[in-house]
């Protein structure tokens, strides 16, 4: 019986994972929506089997719920994600989380209804229900962070085993189904006493369903070698934001107050917060310098290279500026291609070699990127030695920059009034 029942649970697989990869393979003659709607319509069976609905193995006692379904859908998000990226894949992952909730709710008020029996010997079951609501939490809770963890895995992965997708699939399985494996035995547990013996048969099971599944998929590789990888987002923690959400409202957040071109704060954002910088550092005793910076006979590079070229350069600059930053610093672009850092902690004779270092290293970084070295001149005046109004720093800076560019540009001049060259 447990050999029969072996072999029932493989052709499950078999069929979930051919049907739920035919429907992915086929998501762009078809639509993505077939395959995460199915994906989401197989959770209510996987739900219920778990709760109630267990078979002998070999090996002990499991449900096909949590082994063929649970397993199955866990790999299929993270096939998801394989073929697609990040900010599809979230949209199952979140789906899911959300749709269980609202199942939880539901279920909370229909228990509520005085029910009348319509069929003979049917009842609904509610003490059921009333049992698998806090397992339905915790499980929703742990799919979302399996769902998580099998990505980012599958990506850390990726630096090591590169290309071997199966193996990828596999390891990545076995981990994390041994971590909600332990996390959903913690709760079954605690709520129901569980054996130890339902953690290990649950756990043998999994690790099965996820060696059968990577041979279906190995099978599948096979079968459809040119299907590849999309291209990866840089960063571990881009891609973590992105699964998350997170990257829109920070996109968003920062958008709202960076410069288009530049990427640094731009003009209003300088206006409305800059007195309150110096005012800040001012009341701690610390000093703040205010850095202008004026890109030496910009309107010839415009005229020899195009605006577009132009445009480079600024955004060139900008990144110089941007490299150099200390959390200290803040960079905004002031106007066409001036620009102002605001640097808090910093006194007057520090923010000139600074101010010197940041001129050097445009200069540098541009003759590398464009046919001709582009160069700064640099005005610098600080508070609260100078000043401790905005206006007033300002003021002084930009006749420092206007001296600068007198005394033969690509220079810095501040309080010391020594212009210096490299
Ligand atoms: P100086 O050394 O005296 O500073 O000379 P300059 O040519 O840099 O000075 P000027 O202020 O006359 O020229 C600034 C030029 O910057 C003029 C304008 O067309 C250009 N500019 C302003 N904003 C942008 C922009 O967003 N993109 C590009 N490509 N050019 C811009
Ligand atoms: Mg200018
Ligand atoms: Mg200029």
């Amino acid at each position: 019986m447990a050999f029969t029942n072996a072999l029932l649970l493989v052709a499950q697989a078999a069929l979930y994972f051919t049907v739920m990869m035919t429907l992915l393979h086929q998501r762009r003659s078809i639509g993505l929506g077939v395959f995460m709607c199915a994906l989401g319509v197989m959770h209510f069976l996987e739900t219920y089997l778990a709760s109630v609905f267990y078979v002998q193995l070999p090996h002990g006692i499991i449900s096909p719920g949590s082994t063929v379904l649970f397993s199955g859908k866990l790999l299929m998000i993270l096939l998801l994600y394989a073929k697609e990226d990040a900010a599809t894949v979230r949209q199952p992952i979140h789906g899911l989380l959300f749709g269980n909730f609202l199942i939880v709710g539901l279920v909370m008020l229909l228990r509520n209804h005085e029910t009348v029996q319509v069929v003979a010997g049917r009842v609904p079951d509610i003490a059921f229900v009333d049992e698998i609501g806090l397992l339905m939490v915790w499980g929703t809770l742990l799919l979302y962070i399996d769902s998580l963890a099998i990505i980012l895995l599958y990506e850390r992965l990726g630096r090591w085993l590169g290309r071997h997708f199966a193996l990828r699939v596999l390891i990545c399985g076995a981990v994390v189904l041994t971590f909600d494996q332990l996390g959903f035995f913690l709760a079954l547990h605690l709520v129901s006493d569980a054996p130890l013996s339902v953690l290990f048969g649950g756990w043998v099971a999994k690790m099965l369903a996820t060696l059968v599944y990577a041979g279906f998929f190995m099978i599948y590789l096979a079968l459809f070698p040119a299907d590849e990888e999309q291209p990866r987002p840089g960063r571990f923690r881009d891609l973590f934001q992105v699964l998350t959400y997170r990257e829109r409202y920070e996109d968003l957040l920062k958008s709202a107050h960076l410069d288009f071109l530049t990427n640094v704060g731009h003009r209003r954002q300088f206006d409305t917060t800059a007195q309150t910088l110096i005012d800040a550092a001012a009341d701690k005793g610390y000093s703040t310098s205010l850095i202008l910076i004026d890109i030496d006979h910009f309107k010839a590079v415009n005229d020899t290279y195009g605006h577009q070229a132009g445009d480079e350069v600024l955004a060139t600059v900008a990144r110089v500026l941007k490299d150099n930053q200390r959390s200290d610093d803040h960079v905004f672009r002031y106007g066409g291609e001036e620009f102002v850092v605001l640097s808090q902690r910093m006194c007057g004779e520090a923010a000139e070699s600074f101010s010197n270092r940041l001129r050097r290293q445009i200069e540098d970084v541009t003759r590398d990127a464009f046919l001709e070295p582009v160069t700064v001149s640099i005005g610098v005046a600080t508070a609260p030695t100078e000043g401790r109004k905005l206006e007033t720093l300002f003021e002084l800076a930009d006749q420092r920059l206007y001296e600068a560019k007198a005394a033969g540009r690509n220079r810095v001049v501040g309080l010391r009034r020594t212009p210096v060259m490299a």
